[in-house]
């Protein structure tokens, strides 16, 4: 059985101490990789290599870093079909579905910042006729990048592509949960002739490895998506040291139909919305609000929907719903549905584990999309992240109303907006306390635009300018042009 090794200076190796912990296949239940187990030690050794390789790093002409970067881009793009296997059984997520989405777009990651670093410019402003202030942005060393497990490759490229691209040299440290797509670049990045030390990934647990690169006094600046827990967990190690930190936090997402909105739609894509990867995308709409005067007929359109979407092994071409990630993340969805149920919650489907979807996946973590009615708003399923195939559907009777359930959570990630009032969008979209909003569509991806979330979904945020500003570190150059009464 493969024991992933760790990526340093170029090099697989692996931990200091020797452990390792077992790598699941979701959709089976079963050990089918090992990965290593990382401390202290391992950070600081990927530190090592990476404080090395800076210099000469960031150093090398932006054009280069590009090409080397779009190198890695194309050998992904090459090798799509085995990442995306990769991805499938590390994830329990449809294999069409990593082919599709998650690895292309972590291919359009790379090829996004590989050329916008082409493009980067700085600012510069004349103060009075006195003097020119101009602002130089340089890389700030070594960068610490730590990812989660529902899209592995595509949010641990979202990290690494603007902090290489920025001319930063990183330690990565990948979910422990799904380590399998990440050992691959690492593989593909040694191969495409990255410079050793560039990019470290050091796998291990988040009490060990995560707490370890969070507290390393050398790395200063920390990219962490997770969840808000640990959000909260890393910024209480982080801000005393003063470390610039980006914090991308869980959500707990509505998707607010008005009475005016295209049904058919609006149902179609808020299957999508709120089943898509079983639920599992901070993104997903995990609270349906509709209004009274459309309630009745669109749950007519959306449960059957939902019942239909095919349940089955990952790796099949035609199953749409995956297995979740893990043991104990099933009995955590399961539970959610058993407090549904006690408040008050009507299952309109779902609200199970389904009958046994093959022989091969007779052990694996399944649950069936669930839809559920007639919650209080402010009932925990309907406030709390449960990250499953699990919806709840909500009538409101204006849109005051609508405006105030959308923003009645801790959450503030995304929302989708459905109506065909140009006014109303524009409205309620201003009113909405989260990231993004989208209007009658739904993850809908343009690079150029700041990612990120509000109150406890988020701290900064990703994507385009935004990254790049983050991974650099201002600097003010004032240059005097004329002496005061000398040249008039
Ligand atoms: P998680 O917080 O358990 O783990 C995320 C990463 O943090 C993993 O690599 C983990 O090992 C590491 N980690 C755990 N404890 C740590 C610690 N004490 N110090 C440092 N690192 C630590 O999250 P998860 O279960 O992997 O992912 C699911 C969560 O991620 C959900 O809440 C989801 O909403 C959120 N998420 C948010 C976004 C976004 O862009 N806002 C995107 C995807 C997922």
């Amino acid at each position: 059985m493969r024991t992933i090794p760790n990526f340093i200076a170029g090099e697989e190796r692996e931990s200091l101490s020797g452990r390792t912990l077992d790598n699941y296949e979701p959709a089976t239940g079963e050990v089918y990789s090992r990965v290593t187990d990382s401390a202290a030690g391992d950070i600081h050794a990927a530190y090592l290599a990476a404080r090395d390789a800076f210099p000469d790093w960031s150093g090398t002409p932006a054009s280069d870093r590009s090409e080397t970067l779009l190198k890695i881009a194309d050998a992904i793009e090459k090798d799509l079909q085995r990442f995306a296997e990769a991805e499938s059984r590390d994830t329990g997520k449809p294999v069409r579905l990593a082919a599709a989405v998650d690895i292309p777009r972590a291919v359009s990651n790379l090829r996004f910042f590989a050329t916008a670093i082409l493009h980067a410019s700085s600012e510069l402003h004349t103060t009075d006729r006195e003097a020119l202030n101009f602002t130089l942005r340089r890389p700030r060393g070594v960068a610490g990048l730590i990812s989660p497990w529902n899209l592995p490759l595509y949010l641990l490229t979202w990290k690494i592509a603007p902090a290489l691209a920025a001319g930063n040299t990183a330690v990565a440290k990948p979910s422990e949960v799904t380590p399998m797509t990440a050992a691959l670049l690492g593989e593909t990045c040694a191969a495409a002739g990255l410079p050793p030390g560039v990019l470290n990934i050091v796998h291990g647990s988040g009490a060990g490895a995560g707490a370890a690169l969070t507290a390393h006094p050398g790395i200063t600046t920390i990219s962490f998506t997770g969840g808000t827990a640990t959000g909260a967990e890393i910024a209480r190690t982080a801000a005393p040291m003063f470390k610039k930190l980006a914090l991308e936090m869980g959500g707990k997402n509505p998707n607010i139909i008005f009475e005016d909105a295209d049904l058919e739609r609006a149902a179609e894509v808020s299957v999508q919305s709120s089943f898509s990867n079983q639920g599992q995308i901070c993104l997903c709409g995990s609270r349906v609000l509709v209004h009274r005067a459309l309630y009745d007929r669109f749950l007519q359109r959306f449960v059957p929907l939902v019942e239909n979407l095919k349940v089955g092994d990952p790796l099949e071409p035609d199953t749409v719903q995956g297995a979740v990630v893990s043991r104990a993340h099933r009995d955590k969805i399961l539970g959610y549905l058993k407090l549904a149920r006690e408040e008050g919650g009507r299952i309109l489907c779902g609200g199970s584990v389904p009958q046994q979807v093959n022989r091969r996946c007779r052990n694996g973590w399944f649950v069936r999309p669930t839809v559920i009615a007639d919650l209080a708003v402010d009932c925990r399923v309907n406030q709390e992240e449960i990250f499953g195939p699990v919806v709840t559907v909500t009538p409101f009777e204006n849109e005051n109303e609508a405006v105030d359930m959308a923003n009645g959570t801790r959450y503030g990630l995304a929302a989708s907006v459905w109506t065909r009032d140009l006014e109303r969008a524009h409205r309620v979209a201003e009113r909405i306390d989260c990231g993004t909003v989208w209007i009658n569509c739904w993850m809908l991806r343009d690079l150029r635009v700041p990612f990120g979330g509000m109150k406890d979904s988020g701290v900064g945020r990703e994507g385009g300018d935004e990254a790049l500003r983050f991974f650099t570190e201002p600097k003010n150059v004032c240059i005097r042009m004329n002496q005061p009464g000398r040249n008039g």
